[in-house]
């Protein structure tokens, strides 16, 4: 089941006639199964408390139907998601984009998809391979920049990280670079050996100018509150301007998105919605919310 289909399954649960379902009346039962949903789902308490007192306050008065209260939850979960609509803008040049998250996340297979964005919009996209940890990372990579026609600046591996992002940086000032992708480690010895290392690639391409202009985090929305929990320490880290959240296609966990959003109001900037290379999504909260209570 994946997010876009909790709310069609607690009223597939009341009435199998579609054209009559919003009209049917909410009782305690629909109540129930909404905030269990929405914990399951990981929408986070605060927000399913807020959703639920709501109907709960107004019920029988202008909530009486499944409409009334979609027509609740829509509201809530709009003002939580608008906030967080910032659409990234690739305001100078070359634009350098240093993108971090754990390994299994999506961070490759995204780096391509944004490559093969920015090309088809006649932008000069290089990608820099400064995940040196693991050679099969650079191979993706490559093999993300040939299907996207992009060039790639990849050392051999035990590279210094810190030293290709430099390069990578540096590369694409002196030939009039568009964008950089910067991709970075995903898993390290321990935790904080990580940390420290994405850290060092921000400072070492800081000495180039004012990169990177974007430290995008790639979460995966199937792992529900453990994606919560990385983000906040990315965060920490680094000071993480903007997020994608991915696989939202595959998971009735993707309440994340709202709990991510209500904690640490990072603008996501895309979702990803499969593993094609056209499965990547502008974040539009508008969009999302209808998909959902469709
Ligand atoms: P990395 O280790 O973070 O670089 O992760 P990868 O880019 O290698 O992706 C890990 C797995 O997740 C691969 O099998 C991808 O095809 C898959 N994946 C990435 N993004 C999505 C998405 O939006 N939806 C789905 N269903 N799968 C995805």
């Amino acid at each position: 089941m994946s997010i876009f289909d909790i709310f069609k399954k607690i009223k597939s649960g009341f009435t199998q006639e579609k054209e009559t379902l919003k009209d049917k009346p909410i009782d305690q039962n629909y109540l129930d199964q909404l905030e269990e949903l929405l914990i399951t789902s990981d929408f986070g308490v605060e927000i399913t408390q807020k959703i639920i007192e709501e109907i709960n306050k107004n019920i029988g008065g202008s909530v009486k139907t499944i409409r009334d209260a979609e027509f609740v939850i829509r509201n809530i979960l709009l003002s939580v998601l608008e906030s967080v609509e910032k659409p990234l803008y690739l305001k100078g040049s070359p634009f350098v984009i240093m993108v971090v998250g754990i390994n299994g996340s999506g961070k490759t297979t995204t780096i391509g998809k944004l490559a093969s964005l920015y090309s088809e919009r006649g932008k000069n996209v290089l990608l820099v391979a400064a995940d040196t940890f693991r050679a099969a990372a650079i191979e993706q990579l490559q093999e993300w920049a040939k299907k996207s026609s992009c060039d790639i600046l990849a050392l051999q591996t035990k590279a210094d990280p810190a030293a290709v992002a430099y390069d990578g940086v540096h590369k694409a000032i002196a030939k009039n670079y568009d964008v950089v992708l910067i991709d970075t480690a995903g898993r390290l010895h321990t935790q904080k050996h990580l940390m420290e290392e994405v850290k060092k690639i921000k400072r070492s391409i800081a000495k180039l100018g004012n990169y990177p202009q974007e430290i995008l985090l790639v979460l995966d929305s199937t792992i529900g509150q453990n994606a919560l929990v990385q983000a906040k320490e990315f965060n920490n880290a680094l000071g993480v301007s903007g997020i994608v959240l991915t696989k939202l296609d595959s998971t009735s966990k993707g309440g994340i998105i709202f709990a991510i959003s209500q904690e640490l109001k990072i603008p996501i900037r895309y979702i990803g919605m499969g593993e094609k290379i056209e499965d990547l999504r502008a974040f539009v909260a508008r969009d999302f919310i209808e998909s959902l209570l469709d």
